[in-house]
């Protein structure tokens, strides 16, 4: 077992008490990379960003996996082939994590 580790970069998210106007998930990180999952530009420091998560698709970064059907431990057990098609379907990783994910900006 791994420990998971603390998530600098994963926002905190309260759904109950904070709206749109007050939260803003990307807070100050810039994405210089895509994502491996829905492709757009959501990953900092290019792409090397351990427990990252994709605030477009939710997907969390694996730098474990060597390939994109292998599954993820960070991702519930998804490959990264089963998220994409997930996303597409979805609009996320997970359905159920649909609510919590932002459009994708240009
Ligand atoms: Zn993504």
């Amino acid at each position: 077992m791994k420990n998971k580790k603390y998530n600098k970069y994963l926002p905190k998210i309260n759904s109950a008490e904070t709206t749109n106007d007050h939260h803003d998930i990307e807070s100050d990180i810039v994405g210089n990379s895509p994502c491996p999952c829905c492709g757009f530009m959501t990953i900092p420091n290019s792409g090397d960003a351990i427990a990252y998560i994709c605030p477009v698709c939710f997907w969390e970064i694996d730098l474990f996996i060597q390939s994109s059907d292998e599954a993820s431990d960070q991702n519930h057990g998804l490959t990264l082939i089963e998220a994409r098609k997930n996303y597409h379907q979805y609009g996320a990783v997970l359905p159920r994590l649909k609510e919590t994910c932002r459009p994708p900006k240009k």
